[in-house]
């Protein structure tokens, strides 16, 4: 069904500029994305805000559409200050889960554009010694919005070796920080060796080491995409010499569609609870001014549950405590009480 109605992708990469992020996505959908864009200087850079720009490609192959949208983020990590500059990141997945949370909730559910963030490349400067402070705050407060796939940018400027130790390191800070990235799924136990080989392959090849180029050279007789420098040339998609092609199987081919699963059974799902659970403390607040009626302002009106007695508000505010403050003991009423209602 998805091959005859087509795919549709959106990925966002993030990171700070100049590393390589327009030309690595020029590169795996081989078409150019960033015809208009405009660099800024450096004094235009000091105050500069995080921006959010998107594009959108139609890509055809072998009869398969896929419809790719690319969101970048130019900015990021560019000005003198850039405490919180991942707040317009966030938002901007926010408010896609907003739109799509509304939509849902309308009339006109059938056809329903899907702009959520499937996924996000973040990159990382292999010029650092592992991870810098901003990554790691970039990182954390976008995991639980968004599948991250860390990139080792430009792998070309670092000896094999260098590519091991950093992405070892970089693996390390990542469980130190608690940061959680996007997590393959585990396959199957009866799956063939080649198939758990490639899958452990993978895995391992996280933070993925990628280089990017514009232009095409000749290498041995044939012409690759490449960069070429005056001791040889680094071929983007020959996996003796990065990760290029592993990222571009598991993007397009292996695991877009559990991609778009995650996002929409952990992402979003998530960002519905908290929003139900926002409307639903709205409402008992509202009640217990005792102003609600159908038409009060609320963006999203929300019907008056009937049976919606004092007793269950009760429960409703002690159930909230239990999911801020998981850790603190029930007392006895709470759990004889919530044992005899279903909310
Ligand atoms: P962006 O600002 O992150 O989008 O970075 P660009 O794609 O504009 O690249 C910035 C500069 O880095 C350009 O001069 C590119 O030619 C160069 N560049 C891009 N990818 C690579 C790479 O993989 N290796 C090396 N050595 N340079 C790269």
């Amino acid at each position: 069904k998805s091959v005859k109605k087509g795919f549709d992708f959106t990925l966002m990469v993030a990171g700070e500029s100049g590393l390589g992020k327009s030309t690595l996505v020029n590169s795996l959908f081989l078409t150019d994305l960033y015809k208009d864009r405009k660099l800024l200087n450096a004094e235009e850079r000091i105050t500069q805000t995080v921006e959010i720009t998107k594009h959108t490609v139609d890509i055809e192959e072998k009869g398969v559409k896929l419809k790719l949208t690319i969101v970048d983020t130019p900015g990021f990590g560019d000005a003198v200050n850039n405490t919180e500059c991942w707040k317009s990141v966030a938002d901007y997945i926010d408010q896609q889960f907003e739109q799509y949370f509304r939509d849902e909730s309308g009339l006109n559910r059938k056809n329903i554009q899907d702009n959520r963030v499937h996924c996000c490349l973040y990159f990382i400067s292999p010029f650092g010694h592992g991870l810098r402070p901003l990554d790691v705050e970039f990182m954390k407060a976008l995991h639980e919005k968004v599948n991250i796939v860390p990139v080792l940018a430009k792998a070309d400027t670092l000896t094999p070796s260098e590519v091991k130790k950093k992405k070892i390191k970089i693996r390390e800070e990542i469980e130190q920080y608690g940061i959680k990235i996007y997590q393959f799924p585990d396959c199957d136990s009866d799956e063939d060796e080649d198939f758990k080989q490639q899958d452990l392959e993978l895995k391992e090849s996280i933070p993925f080491a990628v280089i990017g180029s514009n232009t095409v050279v000749e290498a041995k007789g044939k012409r690759v995409r490449g960069r070429l420098y005056p001791w040889g040339i680094v071929e983007v998609e020959n996996s003796a010499h990065c990760d290029f092609v592993k990222l571009r199987n598991m993007l397009v081919r292996t695991h877009m569609q559990d991609l778009k699963d995650v996002t929409r059974e952990t992402h979003y799902e998530n960002y519905r609870a908290q929003c139900i659970q926002s409307m639903t403390r709205m409402v008992v607040k509202e009640r217990n001014r005792n102003k609600l009626t159908r038409e009060s302002g609320t963006d999203f009106p929300i019907p008056v549950v009937p049976g919606v007695t004092d007793e269950t508000e009760k429960l409703i505010r002690e159930k909230d405590e239990e999911v801020r403050h998981p850790d603190r003991e029930l007392d006895t009423h709470t759990i004889s009480v919530s044992t005899g209602h279903v909310i």
